[in-house]
């Protein structure tokens, strides 16, 4: 146990809160957990009190139960994210030799939770950023995943889908935020990777492009699934419907946002 001075939590705190941050009275209490040193910590509140994101500050945030190391350069795992592991953990099964995609995979925190609930299943992550796939690639050593991969590759390029072929489900969080959306950041949100969440003018294109590029990929049947942004999931569900997917469902958060949208690719 490590030996603080004893008012340092009320001077972290009164730190934090005097730069805005919300929760100040937790936030000083995790900075403190995670110190080595009392310099060490208050250095890491003064940052925090500048609004850099407390999960990059620590290295490490949890996501469906597991630690990930996240840092500038990746965009950080969200709860709202679960929503969509949960939708594809309760309509996959586990089938050895299956084969699962999670494209734009960032911190790798949606295909490594796959992987871990799923054992027999493969997954595969592809990301486009260096610096992002090489936070996937050390939480999949970190956290002992041996059915899983993690690859550097930009998924709008048709060669990257054309390799692929029979695959049972496709899932993906891309970049979803508007133009307007990017011109009006959350202070914490500017110091993630823009190219993590910029998803064009209407913050569509992601989902246009992976539908229409990957269809091909999923077997007959194959699951589609998206995490969307507030108010998108309408427009997602038409784009999966044009490009011949059926069964389409759109899945509520914990905060009643919906979410995930889903389909299944047609079986003729
Ligand atoms: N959920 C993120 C946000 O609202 C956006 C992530 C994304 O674009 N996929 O900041």
């Amino acid at each position: 146990m490590k030996q603080f001075e004893p008012n340092l939590h009320r001077e972290l705190t009164t730190l934090l809160a005097a730069g805005g941050i919300e929760d100040a009275e937790l936030e000083a209490k995790w900075i403190l957990e995670d110190a080595a040193s009392e310099a060490q910590a208050r250095q890491i509140a003064k940052r925090r009190a500048n609004h850099e994101p407390l999960q990059y500050l620590l290295g490490e945030w949890e996501f469906y139960g597991l630690p990930f190391c996240v840092g500038e350069g990746v965009l950080i795992p969200r709860p709202d994210t679960e929503t969509l592991v949960d939708a594809v953990l309760s309509r996959i099964p586990d089938r050895s030799g299956q084969q699962i995609l999670d494209l734009c995979t960032g911190s790798g925190c949606i295909a490594l939770t796959l992987a871990a609930n799923l054992p027999h299943s493969h997954i595969t992550g592809l990301e486009k950023s260096p610096a992002a796939l090489r936070y996937a690639q050390k939480n999949q050593e970190l956290l002992h995943i041996k059915n899983a991969q993690m690859l550097e590759k930009d998924v709008l390029l048709p060669e990257t889908a054309a390799a692929y072929h029979s695959l049972a489900a496709i899932v993906s969080n891309p970049p979803y935020l508007t133009a307007d959306d990017m011109a009006n950041l959350q202070e914490e949100v500017r110091y993630e990777p823009a190219a993590a969440l910029d998803g064009g003018k209407d913050g569509l294109h992601f989902y246009r492009e992976i539908t229409r590029l990957w269809r091909d990929a999923l077997c007959a049947g194959g699951l589609l699934a998206y995490e969307v942004g507030v108010y998108q999931a309408n427009d997602v569900a038409a784009i999966l419907s044009q490009n011949g997917f059926r069964h389409i469902e759109c899945i509520r958060d914990l905060g009643g946002i919906e979410r995930v949208v889903l389909g299944r690719k047609e079986s003729s």
